[in-house]
């Protein structure tokens, strides 16, 4: 098997980067009309910015308004509102940047993604993840290429809700458990290769760095400040974690992820904050030593990540939706059949609640 690492052709991160946008674009041959799928949060944020960065590049530019869910219908008014577009930029949290890069991918031309949050792992990446529209996980949209720009402005990241910083330090926090599990056992990482020692040592500092400045950081961010601690915990959710979990792969963790998609109760939470409690069920999945179990309960319990089925919505944890939740979990294609053994959904439907019962013995708080 051959070794495939992939990552974007250029990241640039820092306190008020969309003012650089039009002339970074410009410096990598991105010119022509423009069309910024924008989350409305983004464009009240930006649009004065877009406005002079664009005039100062000398690009002509229009804005689709995102419609919320990364469905295909979405996809395809956007490809409709980009018939006159040469480059598609996605602007927002992660479903925005997922439909715009889906929609760049059917009309085959280049993407620019420039997330206003820290909630996840999706900017780096060639994956975009199609939802119904009724917010279930349909598919994974794998693309052709991975943004030729991720630009990403740390003083739009901490006016986001602190809230989505914690989920996306929950999405980080899946990407060492899952690299290591898929370089362990030499399963292929989402572009179809093997890992590099590159992409294990990024999803490593990934973790590191996340323990390391994780509850600084979030702190600032409550407080809308952006400080060193907050400037690395960005790259971490943003570079470190999407590029490792590429070009690494995927495990257990996510495939949770998808299976809590199935009860309609966990479709307020965000992604991260499910993926959270997938990283925990994948411990208790593999048989984990309990440091290791107590350092990931600790961590989340400490920058507000669910620890607990109740922590997801789920409360009193209904045998049938587990049971649903775990089916849905070991569905044909997912990633939890990375794990180094056969995983089938009674061995999941166990984890899971074996996952919450250690969270409410950690966490009495937490409910559920
Ligand atoms: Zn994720």
């Amino acid at each position: 098997m051959l070794s495939v690492f992939s990552s974007p052709g250029h990241y640039v991160q820092g306190r008020d980067a969309t003012a650089a946008l039009g002339p970074e674009m410009l410096r990598l041959g991105l010119t022509g009309p423009a069309l910024i799928v924008a989350a409305p949060s983004a464009e009240r944020l930006l649009s004065d910015t877009w406005r002079a960065t664009f005039k100062a590049a000398d690009t002509d530019y229009t804005v689709h308004r995102f419609g919320g869910e990364c469905s295909r219908a979405e996809i395809a008014r956007i490809t409709a509102a980009a018939q006159n577009a040469a480059v598609l930029i996605g602007a927002g949290g992660g479903k925005a940047l997922d439909a715009a890069r889906a929609a760049a991918d059917d009309l085959a031309l280049p993407f620019v993604s420039c997330p206003t949050a820290a909630s996840n792992d999706a900017p780096c990446s060639a994956l975009s993840v199609i939802y119904t529209d009724d917010g279930e996980f349909d598919a994974y949209q794998l693309v052709a290429r991975n943004p030729a720009l991720v630009l990403v402005d740390s003083s739009a990241v901490v006016q986001a809700p602190a809230r989505l910083f914690s989920a996306g330090m929950g999405d980080a926090l899946a990407t060492w458990y899952e690299a290591r599990t898929c370089v362990a056992g030499h399963v292929k990482n989402m572009r179809g290769g093997a890992s590099t020692r590159s992409a294990a040592a990024l999803a490593e500092l990934c973790h590191r760095t996340l323990l390391a400045d994780g509850p600084a950081a979030l702190s600032a961010v409550r407080q809308h400040l952006l400080t060193p601690a907050v400037e690395r915990l960005i790259e971490a959710n943003t570079l470190l974690s999407g590029l490792g979990f590429e070009s690494s792969g995927l495990a257990a963790a996510h495939a949770v992820h998808n299976g809590l998609t199935a009860a309609p109760q966990t479709h307020d939470f965000l992604h991260g904050e499910k993926v959270a409690f997938g990283v925990l069920t994948q411990l208790v999945l593999e048989g984990a030593p309990t440091t290791e179990l107590n350092q990931v309960l600790e961590f989340c319990c400490t920058v507000g990540l669910p620890v607990t089925l109740g922590g997801l919505g789920l409360p009193g944890a209904d045998l049938a939706l587990v049971r649903t939740i775990a089916e849905r979990t070991v569905a044909p294609g997912e990633t939890i059949h990375n794990e180094p053994f056969l995983v089938d959904a009674p061995m999941v439907a166990d984890a899971l609640l074996a996952a919450d019962s250690l969270g409410r013995e950690f966490s009495p708080a937490s409910g559920g």
